[in-house]
């Protein structure tokens, strides 16, 4: 098979910075404890080698309930950003604190900030669950609104004249929060509208759907957890109308998937470590013509 590598693919700006400084203290601990709170990035190679060079992690979402678990040293404030309330009390514990959250992230946070001292209050597409919404809902308790689908949209309840805005999660899909911000403008057309998908993100997204148009289907390399890798599957498959698959590393990957296919596109999340890119590019080389060859 003929593999299409898919440019831009892999790490971003965000994610190459955290590790950077990740591995800084990490180097630099001499012997004190350093703590991750949460995944530095949504990879499971970055995570492990992180951890086998002494960083530990606390793995949970809600940052407030992992430090209760970090009670001297070092604390890493991962890439996904936090609220101010954990930054607070991360003080208050009398940790030193590495904050490696993404500029673009930051951007949401302060963009959110200055609607609110503007007197709006704010719809935030985003996932439930993931640590980047419970940082910008923690930005203004009470005045950011999550919401998922466009569904959601039907269920806000602002009294009129309510000064409204939308913005997003960065690593959304680009048409499903165009979507779903089109079905909030048709409710609420005053609603200031703010996209903040990051570039990498979009770049990412744009250069699947359009290779999706000349291969057979997609393999995408990243974690199940990474929200940016699941947003590229989708694409692949909603947009680019091929069928995509997220895999870990070669061993995830299913010659059966491939049977009657000639060419791959092959990308990668923006927390995908280059080498772990590479090594499913060469396994997927490496599948035999015969394990792939349609039959009847
Ligand atoms: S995916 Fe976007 S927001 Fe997330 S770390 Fe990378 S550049 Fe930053």
């Amino acid at each position: 098979m003929e593999v299409v590598r898919i440019t831009p693919r892999g790490y971003c700006h965000g994610v190459v910075e955290a590790i950077r400084m990740a591995k800084q203290v990490g180097r630099e601990r001499h012997g004190r404890p350093v703590t991750m709170l949460g995944y530095l990035v949504h990879n499971e190679h970055v995570t492990r080698e992180l951890e086998e060079s002494g960083v530990r992690l606390v793995p949970t979402a809600d940052r407030l309930v992992g430090l209760e678990q970090v009670d001297a040293g070092t604390v890493i404030f991962t890439a996904h950003g936090v609220s101010p309330q954990v930054v607070d009390e991360a003080r208050r514990r009398g940790l030193d604190v590495v904050d490696a959250t993404c500029s673009d992230v930051t951007r949401t946070h302060d963009l959110v900030r200055r609607l609110i001292d503007d007197g709006y209050e704010v719809v935030y597409i985003g996932k439930r669950g993931h640590p980047e919404p419970a940082g910008v809902l923690g930005v203004a308790p009470g005045h950011v609104r999550l919401i998922e689908t466009i569904d959601e949209v039907d269920e806000l309840d602002y009294p009129q004249g309510t000064k409204l805005a939308v913005t997003c999660q960065t690593t959304l899909s680009m048409w499903d929060t165009a979507a779903i911000i089109e079905r909030l403008i048709q409710r609420f057309p005053a609603i200031e509208a703010h996209n903040e998908i990051c570039r990498a993100t979009q770049e990412r997204q744009e250069a699947a759907v359009l290779a999706a148009k000349d291969v057979d289907c997609v393999v995408v390399v990243g974690s199940q957890r990474s929200s940016n890798s699941q947003r590229l599957v989708q694409v692949v498959e909603q947009l680019g109308g091929k069928p995509g698959f997220l895999v870990d590393n070669p061993g995830e990957l299913n010659p059966n998937w491939f049977v009657g296919m000639r060419r791959v596109g092959v990308t990668a999340g923006a927390s995908t470590p280059t080498q772990i890119t590479r090594a499913v590019i060469a396994a997927i080389e490496a599948i035999p013509a015969e394990a792939t060859a349609a039959t009847g």
